[in-house]
């Protein structure tokens, strides 16, 4: 009787690994960035993130969450090795597995962060820099020292864009150690620090130094030690790549100074910022075209910190090298002309089979540059304030709100569209 009844609990706990595994290689060939184990009354639900937005992926009998959640964490404490962490094969690419936990009223919530190993980093554009930006943001790679810094509200996203940033300058010449902790992903070529906490320390950037490293990814500069240290570093011949919780490039700028950081420390360290927000990505097969009255150009002039007539003939030029680009190639003509704004687009409310109905096919990342020019380093100096930074700016780059614009002309977003998560 009792054989009997260990032959039922084994079998019970095979299907609990083959329910695990069978989630995370839908989570991993999904692209998912985690996968959440949420109990409830009567059930788990598994969700899974992907493109920033949770979706349920399965509901399980709510009896096996405490052997499902301990298996979760037999894994992660023995095929262990960084922290609570375990590696899962695929076909393709091996996957770093983090776990965390939660004790709620209901029992014990897990989410694993998935953080792919890739062979190579998303490429510029994928991460919403092109033209204009994009050369300005080469041409700051290009410096052998100073600090450029990447900002955005999804700390997923400024986590891809150092190691694309990273992986860019990784180089025979020119060594690149990662010392992000719980960094999103991992690249062949570049060191990634085993780290021991969840916060940088001056302990980890000085080991990072001594390793005689040409470019270091630092992730979030939090307070005035961490940035201090950044600058120092980045003024002998080195290249710190640090990121910002913050909405835009020029918050970036104000931030540094508000955490007392020298003026001309960071007006001659500073090489560039990078801004960037997600965006829903527009359903190609169903998308509607429509001619915006002048209040939205209006506004959108506003929002951009142009005068009408200047943002038009702006708008149409940067169009223009939008469409040499190759963004939203599928639309032969330009949506804007020297003297308007002729067409936006909007999705469709019913959807097509293409987008599962929905009117949106994933998403897409606005995206902006800014290069430490002489207006803007004289402005930093000068310790300006948010709204004179944002307006030298805006004189001199193409901010994520003029980005919106020439990715919503080119049928690839809306214009009025609250992003997640962002
Ligand atoms: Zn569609």
């Amino acid at each position: 009787m009792s054989g009997q009844s260990s032959a039922t609990a084994n079998e019970a706990d095979n299907l609990i690994k083959a329910t695990i595994d069978q989630l995370l290689e839908d989570a991993i060939n999904r692209g998912a960035s985690a996968v959440h184990f949420e109990p409830r009354t009567h059930l788990t639900i598994v969700r899974f993130r992907h493109d920033g937005l949770l979706t349920d992926a399965a509901k399980l009998p709510r009896q096996h969450h405490e052997a499902l959640v301990t298996h979760l964490k037999q894994r992660a404490t023995t095929v262990n090795h960084a922290g609570s962490s375990f590696s899962h094969p695929t076909a393709d690419q091996p996957v770093l597995i983090h776990f965390t936990s939660l004790q709620l009223m209901d029992g014990e919530k897990v989410v694993l962060h998935l953080v792919p190993h890739l062979k190579r980093p998303l490429d510029l554009p994928s991460l919403g820099f092109w033209g204009p930006g994009q050369r300005a943001l080469e041409h700051a790679l290009s410096e052998p020292h100073g600090v450029i810094v990447s900002a955005s509200l999804d700390r997923q996203v400024t986590s891809k864009t150092l190691a694309a940033l990273g992986a860019l300058v990784q180089s025979v010449q020119r060594s690149v150690l990662n010392i992000e902790p719980d960094s999103a992903q991992t690249i062949d070529g570049i060191n990634h620090m085993q780290m021991t906490g969840r916060q940088i320390t001056t302990d980890h950037l000085l080991a990072a130094l001594r390793q005689d490293s040409d470019v270091i990814i630092m992730g979030n500069l939090i307070d005035h030690d961490a940035g201090e240290l950044a600058f120092e570093a980045g003024m002998t011949n080195r290249l710190l790549l640090g990121s910002m919780y913050a909405a835009s490039g020029e918050h970036v700028l104000r931030r540094l100074l508000d955490m007392h950081l020298a003026p001309h420390l960071v007006a001659a360290g500073l090489k560039a910022v990078t801004g960037q927000r997600r965006v829903k990505k527009l359903c190609a097969h169903c998308r509607t075209p429509y001619k915006p009255s002048p209040t939205v150009v209006k506004r959108a002039a506003k929002n951009c910190g142009l005068a009408p007539e200047a943002f038009v003939s702006r708008v149409n030029q940067l169009e223009g090298e939008a469409i040499a680009f190759g963004l939203g190639s599928d639309i032969a003509d330009a949506s804007s002309s020297p003297t308007g704004l002729n067409r936006l687009w909007k999705a469709s409310k019913v959807g097509c089979q293409a987008c599962h109905f929905s009117g949106y096919q994933g998403q897409i990342f606005l995206a902006e540059v800014i290069a430490l020019t002489p207006p803007i380093q004289r402005a930093v100096i000068m310790n300006r304030p948010i709204a004179d930074l944002r307006q030298t700016a805006q004189a001199d780059s193409v901010s994520i709100d003029l980005d919106h614009v020439i990715k919503a002309l080119r049928g690839l977003t809306e214009l009025e569209q609250i992003s997640k998560r962002s």
